[in-house]
């Protein structure tokens, strides 16, 4: 019987092992389908207080598994396929094997949605980037696209309007699904610049990295390439909550519902970093999150002595 499962080994997931870990709580973290979470997808990561000089974010995700560990957090490859949480203690699923846990954090995160394009994955970092608040900074004084067409979309190039000399904003519809303040505040920045109806056919990157993308517009089938060092994918983010539907509660887009910090419908289960943030979406807010969820499973632990 485990006192803590934390699923997802991302910024929150991690926080939260460290802190159940020194509780002496000896927390089993069980890895998910992205070991590291987003963090280790990315490169410099430059806004995460502590580093003046930045550091590389699958660097920052090793240390802080590293520190987990040296406390006594226990970590397991593999995914959740199922949870029963109808009763306590609770019932985890990975692989062949089911954990009974007395607490659970589900720290399982998002995963952005990428455009599916050949090389996209393998360029993040190198040009390609799903978070404009980590990477716009790179950007400074070049030409960069976003593609997408929501708030998230809209959001960030005005954002990167900052930054980058000029942000062509590219959208596969002509219609919007993005708020219409949004849209016109895009529409009035001079630097951007909308490219309706068109999707992105390849992104050029001879040495590695990004110098353009073939765009298509979608109505006249016409071709059309724009120079730019980076593109940033703003076409949404899917929470890792699948296995919790109908046994947690979610908004209409998935995303996990906690209150007072981490604390869901059913006690002694917590939620942590991304799964149930859509708004900062930061390591710093993740990690700070799995904290919160590490000290209310230690909290609940000291008020169910059963
Ligand atoms: P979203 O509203 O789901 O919009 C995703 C956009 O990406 C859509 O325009 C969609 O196009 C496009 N898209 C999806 N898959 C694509 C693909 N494979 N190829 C090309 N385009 C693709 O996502 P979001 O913008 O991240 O927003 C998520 C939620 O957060 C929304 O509720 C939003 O209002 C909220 N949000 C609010 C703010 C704010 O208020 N400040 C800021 C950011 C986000 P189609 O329209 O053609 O499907």
């Amino acid at each position: 019987m485990e006192n803590v499962v934390i699923i997802g080994s991302g910024c929150a997931g991690l926080t939260a092992a460290i802190y159940a870990a020194r509780a002496n709580l000896k927390p089993l973290v069980i890895d998910g389908h992205e070991p590291g979470g987003q963090l280790s997808l990315t490169t410099h990561v430059e806004n995460f207080p502590g580093f003046p000089d930045g550091i590389l974010g699958p660097e920052l995700i090793e240390n802080m598994r590293k520190q987990a560990e040296k406390f006594g957090a226990q970590f397991k490859a593999g995914t959740v396929s199922e949870v029963d949480l109808t009763g306590r203690p609770f019932k985890v699923k990975s692989g062949d094997k089911t954990y009974e846990t007395r607490t659970l954090i589900v720290a399982a995160g998002a995963t952005a949605r990428l455009l599916g394009l050949q090389g996209e994955k393998e360029l993040i970092g190198k040009g390609v980037s799903t978070c404009a608040t980590c990477d716009g900074y790179f950007f400074r004084g070049k030409p960069i696209a976003v593609v997408g067409g929501g708030d998230s979309a809209m959001e960030e190039a005005n954002f990167l309007s900052r930054y980058a000399t000029k942000v062509y904003l590219i959208h596969r519809r002509e219609e919007f699904r993005a708020s219409k303040i949004m849209i016109d505040r895009a529409k009035a920045n001079p630097k951007v610049e909308f490219l309706v109806p068109y999707t992105v056919d390849t992104i050029n990157a001879p040495k590695d990295l990004v110098t353009g993308l073939h765009l298509l517009q979608t109505k006249t089938g016409e071709m059309k390439t724009v120079d730019v060092d980076g593109v940033f994918v703003a076409i949404g983010h899917e929470p890792n909550s699948t296995v919790f539907r109908g046994k947690l509660d979610m908004d209409e887009n998935g995303y996990l519902l906690a209150n007072h910090g981490s604390v869901t419908k059913v006690p002694g289960v917590f939620v942590a970093g991304d799964v149930q943030d859509h708004r900062y979406r930061q390591a710093v807010t993740a990690a700070g999150s799995g904290c919160m969820a590490a000290i209310d499973a230690e909290k609940f632990l000291e008020e169910h002595k059963d």
